[in-house]
């Protein structure tokens, strides 16, 4: 088995075959690029003014948008480079000294978020959510087994882990009334969801196929959709979500390589029916992740990512297959992952059957949707090869009361 030099602690999220990028920065430094390796962060802009790697102006930055669109020679690279130089020990002297406690970093949002795009992709959220909000219906819409259904989120409002999340003001209609009322949310929610991060550029009038997935993304993070129920129950139709997830979204500060995640690669659910052939892809792209959300310290759901009924390559095929350009920085979630049994529903619309079924927590507090002051934190874990795990840290939020504007 690689191991490197430096001890990191067993089941750790980021031994030597993970090597996710953030953005640090230590107190009165400037953010810039690093690498998590246990408990620590191997600064590369450091690294890069020593001559230890090579640097065309990519780390000594706020965020990776540059080094992403340097493209995969680059991305391979530098990955490389860096598992020589922490797994030689010749190399151990002269990269110590680049090596800061990550107790003592500070991780910042690690991309500028471009564009923001939230898909549906699990058969099982979805049918879930057509079950509780269209009960007399089909659950799932003529569409949903022919494309990738998604809506365009606000890329400004994308926020890193550890972000307090201000509960939202807005319209909401009761279900026995006639008009909306305006005031704080009261049904306020998470969705647990993986997303992509593409780093290599498209043009205005081509399409990504399948195939080259890889060349265009560079890596996957944790992504916190959420979402205000009840003002998006009034004022979804007929143009999708707007404000009732527009306030927040947050993503996990590092984002773990798409090299990293090659041994998680597994069959995807069979699609029936045969998708149309843009949507056809020769690889198997499901990814064997699984998330855990907790909830006040207690894990309340494990959804299995790897039953998505879409993949990310088919994901990234469909939005550009209208010749839609995609910019560095550009980031797809992959809507709500949820598994076929309740323990493995990630949002609490689902745990509790739309408030009906309230989730008793071990402490004996009760829970519908979010209250203030509760956490919650996702988190996830991939094989990796040579029979070690690796996890992309978390994405952790605290929700505060309602500012009054
Ligand atoms: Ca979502």
């Amino acid at each position: 088995m690689t191991t490197s030099w430096l001890p990191v602690p067993d089941g750790t999220d980021f031994p030597v075959q993970n090597l996710p990028y953030g953005v640090f920065s230590r107190r009165g430094e400037l953010p810039r690029i690093g690498v998590a390796i246990g408990e620590y962060v191997l600064d590369l802009a450091g690294l890069a003014a020593a001559g230890l790697v090579q640097d065309r102006r990519w780390f000594a930055a706020g965020s990776l948008n540059a080094f992403m669109v340097a493209g995969r020679p680059a991305w391979q690279a530098t990955r490389s480079r860096l598992v020589e130089l922490l797994t030689e020990e010749r190399h151990r002297e002269e990269v110590e000294p680049h090596l800061v406690p990550q107790a003592e970093a500070e991780l910042h949002l690690p991309v500028e978020v471009s564009d923001y795009v939230d898909f549906y992709s699990s058969l099982e959220h979805a049918s879930n959510l057509g079950r509780i909000l269209r009960p007399d219906a089909e659950p799932l819409l003529p569409n949903w087994r022919h494309l990738p259904v998604a809506y365009h989120g606000r890329a400004g409002t994308v926020v890193v882990s550890g972000t307090q999340i201000a509960r939202p003001y807005g319209q909401r209609r009761a279900p026995d009334a006639q008009t909306p009322t305006f005031g704080p949310s009261t049904r306020l929610d998470i969705e647990a969801e993986v997303g992509f991060v593409v780093g290599v550029p498209s043009s205005l009038g081509s399409r990504i196929g399948t195939g080259s997935f890889r060349e265009h993304v560079f890596g996957f993070v944790l992504v916190n959709d959420w979402s205000a129920r009840d003002i998006q129950a009034w004022e979804y139709q007929p143009l999708g979500p707007f404000l009732g997830k527009s306030f927040a979204t947050s993503i996990s500060p590092w984002v773990v390589p798409v090299d990293a995640l090659e041994a998680a690669r597994v069959q995807p659910p069979a699609q029936d029916p045969e998708p149309l052939p843009y949507l056809q892809v020769a690889e198997a792209w499901g990814l064997d992740l699984t998330l855990e959300v907790e909830l006040n310290g207690h894990v309340v759901a494990r959804p299995p990512f790897a039953g998505m009924y879409w993949t990310p390559p088919q994901q990234l095929a469909h939005a550009t297959v209208n010749g839609a350009a995609v910019r560095a920085g550009d980031l797809f979630a992959s809507g709500t992952v949820s598994g076929p049994n309740p323990e493995q529903y990630g949002s609490l619309i689902e745990l509790t059957w739309n408030g009906e079924r309230p989730l008793i927590l071990p402490n004996g507090s009760a829970r519908t949707f979010l209250e203030d002051g509760d956490v919650v934190t996702l988190r996830a874990s991939a094989p990796q090869a040579e029979d070690v795990r690796i996890g992309f840290g978390e994405v952790t939020g605290t929700i505060v009361p309602a500012r009054p504007g």
